[in-house]
């Protein structure tokens, strides 16, 4: 016959053991698991719990605030210049198609001109970067 341990028998105790019935009969029938039993049962019945706080309704702000400085900080999120512009192209679009709607006028003309709107913006980006790469070149080869 095996016996049980201080945890199992500590489960027990507290009724969080996966067979209560079983411990239950071994106990009725070993000395040894009995008189360990008795021991311990006294031991933790020495022991209360601390009384639980009341939480009111601003604890999960403080919770926030005294965790939130050991938070590691994102960086911001930065798309690839054509993400941003295929992103900012859609949005375009469908504001055309909205606006045209809305004021009765021909939606494929009004995305054609935001289209056009966009590509001017995405070819002055395009010659930005081109200056900023090409200075840097120059500056690296120098
Ligand atoms: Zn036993």
């Amino acid at each position: 016959m095996s016996h049980y341990s201080d945890d199992e028998l500590a489960l027990y105790f507290y009724g969080e053991a996966n067979r209560p019935e079983a411990i239950r009969d071994h106990l009725d029938h070993c000395a040894g698991c009995a008189a360990n039993y008795s021991e311990l049962a006294a031991t933790l019945k020495l022991v209360t719990a601390p009384p639980i706080p009341e939480r009111d309704e601003r604890y999960g702000l403080e919770v926030w605030q005294r965790i939130r400085p050991q938070l590691p900080v994102a960086p911001p999120a930065v798309l690839p210049l054509w993400r941003r512009h295929v992103y900012s192209m859609a949005g375009l679009a469908a504001a055309a198609v909205l606006v045209a709607d809305a004021t009765g006028h021909d939606p494929s003309r009004a995305v054609a001109v935001a289209e056009q709107f966009e590509l001017r913006e995405i070819v002055a980006a395009d010659r930005r970067i081109r200056r900023d790469i090409g200075g840097r070149a120059l500056r690296r080869g120098a």
